[in-house]
């Protein structure tokens, strides 16, 4: 479903290179949940922005669901995106909008009709478990609802994938394991493939199939999580 193939990255900063990411190589089968694991500046975040584009890559292919993007037109890249869903450590939802249109806003952008939104956010927001919020502001919400709200917009454009940038990092433990058991149910539901990037060993071990260890922007490790942690 994701390929990514000899993928650097290399920034330029002060005259200097830093290279991000060093000829990754990775392939994540389609219903996986795939998780990259790597200290604070080893390239987890440059490499999945480079999944959807969000950073280009300065070397090296990416293929989601059998399309290149970075052979896409600005405008093509837009389409493609709509199979790729997002969500981050800091939620981003909008602040001036509802809980209902934070979820719509993709729908709207792709020019859908009122009563096409109006069905697809009830449906999504029943998912997600916050149906009684609709009409609630993100700042009257809890971090966990936060995420949920993002999770059902990521959802809009009925994705085939699903990026999550440190997505409990900023949740506190019982709140970190309802949204992992909410991400392992839409990628059961859905047959979602989901590439996760974390700091936490826990997250990995708890709903990831497979997992990469990143370290210094070089691919150190990667396989069936089973096989890569030893069992004591
Ligand atoms: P991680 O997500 O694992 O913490 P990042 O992908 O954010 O790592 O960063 C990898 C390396 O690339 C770091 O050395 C970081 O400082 C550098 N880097 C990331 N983004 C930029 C940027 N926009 N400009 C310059 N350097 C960057
Ligand atoms: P950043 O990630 O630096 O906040 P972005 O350009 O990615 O900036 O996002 C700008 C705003 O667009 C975000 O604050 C967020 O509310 C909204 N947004 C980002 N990603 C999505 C998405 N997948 N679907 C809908 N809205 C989004």
């Amino acid at each position: 479903m994701i390929e990514i193939q000899n993928v650097n990255k290399v920034f330029y900063q002060a005259g200097r290179e830093i290279k991000a990411l060093d000829d990754i190589n990775l392939t994540i089968a389609e219903g996986s949940i795939y998780g990259v694991i790597g200290s604070s500046g080893a390239g987890k975040s440059t490499l999945i922005r480079c999944v959807n584009l969000l950073e280009r890559p300065t070397q090296g292919k990416v293929f989601v669901d059998g399309t290149e993007l970075n052979a896409l037109s600005n405008k093509e890249l837009t389409l493609a995106r709509r199979k790729i869903g997002m969500i981050f450590q800091h939620f981003n939802l909008l602040s001036s909008r509802t809980v209902f249109d934070n979820v719509g806003l993709p729908l709207e952008l792709a020019g859908e009709s009122k009563q096409a939104i109006k069905a697809k956010v009830e449906s999504l927001l029943e998912l997600v478990g916050l149906s009684e919020k609709r009409d609630s502001y993100p700042a009257n919400l809890s971090g966990g609802q936060k995420q949920r709200v993002a999770i059902a917009r990521a959802l809009a454009s009925d994705p085939k994938v699903l990026l999550c940038d440190e997505a409990t990092s900023a949740l506190d433990p019982a709140t970190t394991h309802s949204i992992l058991e909410l991400l392992r149910k839409i990628n059961k539901e859905f047959n979602l493939t989901i590439l996760l990037i974390t700091h936490e060993m826990a997250v990995v071990k708890s709903i990831c199939s497979d997992v990469a260890i990143i370290g210094g922007g070089k691919l150190v490790e990667q396989g069936a999580v089973g096989d890569i942690f030893a069992h004591p």
